[in-house]
């Protein structure tokens, strides 16, 4: 059977990109809407085949426990709000994905987790890229050891952020973000060099670096860099920021390298292998990532098997983006003083 999804917030991304994937889906149904703007609501149910009785507002929200249609609720609202939207539907019963950043505090995510536990029901924090072919053949070649042994890894997530667009109104507000170009695009780098390199990182130092005088970054940062060390001895470097694009991985392996790019893009992506000799391509298919990430979901509900990458994953970013930022302010290198293992290998 397919699984039916209520998308709690109609803005950019449920609209452009999460709504129309789920006609690609296997597995999945979009059932529900929750949306402070009526009007809007039911634009979209008209067009999607939503039955007007399943458009809720943020506070009839709860009322969703009365309906069976509903099995996954997915919150694509600004990040502050991720965390109480997601108790309340664990509180109704039903399943959660979670967009990334999972939340702005540990505390927050830890009560995440605690509500999925206490309602037996699956909390995925939607990390797209570990679902998109691309990114996982290049795990694969890793894993593989087509590489070699890996030594280091230069990863860039960075895109220029505009006022003039409502999407990114919020995204300028630490209290409604959480942060700026890190916990919003650079978070992709960090996750990038995780599941890339399989180990999670033991040191982090970095550096933050704000245009003056310019609007957006008088509450959140810009330019991020910083640098992880990890158990095998890797060095990562990562770049995130808001005021230019970019967006590459590139993983150097004592016999060859790799480079994704575009490494997270929605529907483009790139792969290049190169030793000294030579330069490959290797010939993937672009696949819907969202929709391959919804059905991930609606499977593991359907058959009560675990998420690749559950409310763990996304707490485990949240710490290490806190601490980078530490590592920021202070100037000096950061220790990692806990242990995290993924349930599910990436
Ligand atoms: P957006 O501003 O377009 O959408 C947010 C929606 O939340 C809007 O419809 C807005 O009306 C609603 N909202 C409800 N309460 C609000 C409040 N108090 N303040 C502001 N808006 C409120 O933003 P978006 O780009 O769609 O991002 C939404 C979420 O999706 C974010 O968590 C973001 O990180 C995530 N996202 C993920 C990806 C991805 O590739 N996985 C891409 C874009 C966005």
């Amino acid at each position: 059977r397919r699984v039916g999804y209520c998308v709690v917030g109609l803005g950019q991304f449920a609209l452009n990109q999460i709504i129309p994937s789920i006609g690609e889906s296997r597995m999945s149904k979009l059932v529900a809407l929750v949306s402070g703007d009526r009007e809007k609501a039911e634009t979209v149910a008209e067009q999607y085949g939503v039955s007007t009785e399943a458009i809720y507002n943020y506070d009839n929200f709860d009322e969703i426990a009365e309906n069976d249609e509903i099995d996954i609720v997915y919150i694509i609202l600004p990040n502050s709000l991720h965390a109480e939207f997601t108790v309340r539907a664990f509180e109704a019963g039903k399943h959660v994905m979670c967009e990334k950043p999972m939340a702005v505090s540990v505390e927050e995510c830890e009560q995440m987790i605690a509500a999925a536990e206490t309602a037996n029901r699956k909390l995925m924090i939607a990390y797209r890229a570990q679902y998109e072919p691309f990114n996982l053949e290049a795990i694969r070649m890793i894993r593989d050891g087509e590489l070699g042994t890996i030594r280091s890894l230069d990863n860039v997530a960075a895109r220029p952020i505009d006022l003039e667009n409502p999407a990114d109104e919020w995204r300028v507000v630490k209290d409604l973000a959480g942060g700026g170009s890190l916990m919003d695009i650079g978070i992709y780098a960090l996750n990038g060099a995780r599941y890339l390199l399989g180990e999670e990182p033991v040191e982090i130092s970095a550096t933050i670096s704000n245009p003056e005088g310019d609007e957006r970054f008088t509450d959140v940062e810009d330019i991020l860099s910083w640098r992880m060390r990890f158990p095998s001895g890797v060095i990562a470097n990562c770049l995130t920021g808001y005021s230019f694009s970019g967006n590459r991985f590139s993983v150097y392996g004592s016999d060859a390298s790799l480079t994704l790019e575009p490494a997270t893009d929605y529907y483009k992506h790139g792969l290049r292998v190169m030793t000294e000799e030579e330069q490959t391509e290797p010939q993937i298919q672009e696949k819907n990532q969202f929709a391959l990430e919804m059905d991930h979901l609606a499977e593991a509900v359907l058959n009560d098997t675990p998420v690749k990458t559950p409310g763990e994953e996304g707490l485990q970013d949240v710490r290490l983006m806190l601490k980078i930022y530490e590592a920021a302010e202070t100037g000096a290198p950061v220790t990692i003083d806990w242990s995290y293992q993924r349930a599910v290998p990436a």
